[in-house]
């Protein structure tokens, strides 16, 4: 298998993971992994539960297809602003998760220190100011937390992730949708009991 095959196998096979847990329900979000001078991105309209091999297209970094009658998601110059911002990430995943779109739908980000392990993984996650998908407002609202983060809310929309690898994109973005879950389940008894400032700290010396 080459590597483009592999890439193009691992954008399948994690597709239809979020799929079979709802966090990327029907048509929407879009998958990518940094490949030669590009990157390879799920197409637009296709359905990241049920991907195929001709659902995947190599894309340049000026989101030009390379590839003759494929088109690339809407999303592509948000995938494009990350790679360029991050040349440690290799993965980007942007799903519409059920528990993190309720927060993001909400206007509220994930950064309060709710619970040990989120704190150790993602330090917090922000939320990215409302724009219309597909925008370059929205790229712009959207990558520039990446400097600091690698998981981005985005307002009225979604959630995206990138990192080194497939496998670590899809862990966190599992351990951020069940984060999501919880921090709502807070609300309804009564509110967070949050980790104070030295207990925060003392959580990010063990990364
Ligand atoms: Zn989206």
């Amino acid at each position: 298998m080459s590597y483009k095959e592999e890439l193009i196998s691992k954008i399948i096979k994690y597709g239809k993971i979020c799929g079979e847990k709802n966090y990327t329900p029907g048509y929407s979000g879009n998958i990518s992994a940094r490949y030669e001078d590009g990157m390879l991105i799920t197409v637009s309209g296709s359905a990241n539960g049920y991907l195929k091999e001709s659902d995947i297209v190599y894309t340049g970094f000026d989101g030009v297809s390379k590839e003759d009658g494929k088109k690339p998601s809407s999303e592509k110059f948000l995938h494009i602003e990350i790679y360029k911002k991050r040349p440690d990430i290799n993965f980007i995943i942007h799903v519409h998760a059920p528990y993190l779109s309720s927060f993001a739908c909400s206007g509220k980000d994930l950064l309060a220190p709710v619970m040990a392990e989120n704190v150790f993984y993602f330090g917090g996650i922000p939320l990215a100011k409302y724009a219309l998908p597909s925008s370059m407002e929205l790229v712009y609202n959207t990558a520039k937390y990446f400097v600091e983060y690698d998981a981005v809310l985005m307002e009225n929309h979604g959630f995206v992730i990138g990192s080194k690898t497939m496998e670590d994109a899809y862990y966190k973005l599992e351990l951020a949708e069940s984060y999501a879950q919880v921090v709502l389940n807070t609300y309804i008894l009564g509110g967070a009991k949050l980790l104070d400032k030295n207990q925060t700290q003392a959580i990010l010396k063990l990364r």
